[in-house]
């Protein structure tokens, strides 16, 4: 029953959402089962490179990830099954697009992104401004708006023994009316 004293609480106009991907390393093709690395849709130059059933970009899969859990939308792995040839070598950008388009239709609009690539070599910071550049451009956000680090895994677990490539993405979304 309503109850005057207690009146729905409006929507928030704000929304934060979460991301993490890890990929397997492998040496690339066809030396091994590994795919050329690629992070926020730049090409890394590798001997190792992600196992996977799209292109493998751990970052995309992150940020992606983060947008649909800030609208409350199943994950990546929900929208687009692996078991789907379709999606088989699939470039990642079309499914950040896709939740770009979820985000838009919702009427959200990118706040900023902050996230972090743990990768042990090679060292992510000499093409950082480019996938900054790339992600924003994706996004339709402002470069600003958008940070990546990259940082080692300290020569220890997976991603420090060259076994695995994680990203980790934080997302906030702004009701789009207010963006402007
Ligand atoms: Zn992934």
């Amino acid at each position: 029953m309503p109850d005057a004293s207690h009146p729905a609480p409006a929507e928030p106009p704000w929304r934060v959402g979460v991301g993490w991907d890890r990929h397997r390393l492998a040496p690339v093709a066809p030396a091994g089962e590994g795919r050329p690395l690629v992070l926020g849709g730049v090409r890394l130059e590798s001997d190792l490179g992600p196992v996977s059933h799209s292109d493998g970009d751990a970052l995309l899969h992150a940020v992606t990830d983060a947008i649909l859990g800030a609208l409350g939308l199943e994950d990546l792995g929900a929208l687009f099954p692996d078991t789907d040839p379709d999606h088989e070598g699939r470039d990642s950008m079309e499914f950040l697009d896709r939740a770009v388009r979820l985000m838009r239709d919702a009427g959200w609009t990118l706040a900023n992104l902050d996230a972090v690539v743990v990768l042990q070599s090679p060292k992510l910071g000499p093409r950082r401004d480019e996938i900054r550049r790339r992600l924003a451009r994706a996004l339709g956000a402002p470069p600003g708006r958008v940070n990546v680090k990259g940082k080692t895994g300290e020569g220890v677990d997976a991603t420090g023994e060259r076994r695995a490539v994680d990203a980790h993405a934080v997302t906030l979304l702004m009701r789009a009316d207010r963006a402007s």
